[in-house]
């Protein structure tokens, strides 16, 4: 009784000791499998991620975020089209709206909002901010702001204050946060399609804020070569909140 007892112990730690070396072995196997498809993988990349090294840029590893961000609008047409475009592209920007266009284009901010595009305050008639008309000035947003969010449902966070005057105080004041540019390349004075790109283009970098306005045809078509150009060298296009809260 004893004996076979012991047999019987012997007999299931044999067993499991041929399971263990099983598994073992099937590991190895999955192991060397997996490395050879990782180095085929590596392989076959191999010329992108030199490219990419060649550029001084960040070898294959994450892309380069980049916010597109569009002032005074939305215009009726050329917003429109710009939508089209960055549909076509999965593209998600940043538009700063004045309260004014906004009411008049309420479908333009409705699909701003449905297609992942972020919606920021552009004050209600383009006022410049001057030493004289802080407390006017505070009301255009605050108009604009009601104005978003009877559209959209959302609180509006960010601000960019037309031609770039700003006031601290307005930031505890509001809750609102101003977004400010990295590139400036004077599309609505430039009106050349080909030279905005260029100047864009040369001056991209990682994080980079650009400075576009969705009035005009010519910025339409000169944003949607811009994604075209740095979706190429590995950018991706994120809305403006992405990039200010790294
Ligand atoms: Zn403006």
């Amino acid at each position: 009784m004893e004996l076979s007892m012991k047999k019987c112990l012997c007999g299931m730690a044999a067993l499991d000791l041929c399971l263990v070396l099983v598994f073992a072995m099937l590991c190895v196997k999955r192991a060397e499998t997996h490395q050879a498809a990782r180095e085929a993988f590596l392989e076959a990349s191999g010329s992108v991620w030199r490219e990419d090294a060649a550029k001084g840029k960040n070898a294959g590893n994450e892309a380069k975020k980049i916010a597109l961000t569009f002032d005074d609008g939305p215009h009726p047409t050329y917003t429109i089209e710009l939508l089209d475009g960055l549909k076509e592209r999965g593209v998600q920007a940043t538009f700063f709206v004045t309260g004014e266009h906004a009411q008049l284009h309420p479908d333009v901010i409705k699909r701003m909002q449905e297609e992942g595009h972020l919606i920021g305050n552009h004050t209600y008639s383009h006022v410049q901010l001057r030493s004289s008309n802080k407390k006017s000035f505070k009301e255009e947003l605050q108009k604009t702001n009601d104005v978003l969010y009877g559209i959209t449902g959302q609180e509006v966070l960010y601000v960019r204050p037309p031609y770039g005057s700003w006031d601290r105080t307005l930031e505890k004041e509001l809750n609102m946060f101003p977004v400010f540019w990295t590139i400036d390349p004077t599309d609505w004075s430039c009106l050349n399609a080909e030279t905005v790109t260029r100047r864009v283009v040369k001056k991209a970098k990682e994080n980079a804020i650009i400075l576009l306005h969705d009035y005009y045809p010519t910025s339409v078509e000169a944003a949607l070569m811009i994604v075209d150009e740095l979706m190429a060298e590995g950018y991706e296009f994120v809305t403006v909140d992405e990039i200010l809260t790294e």
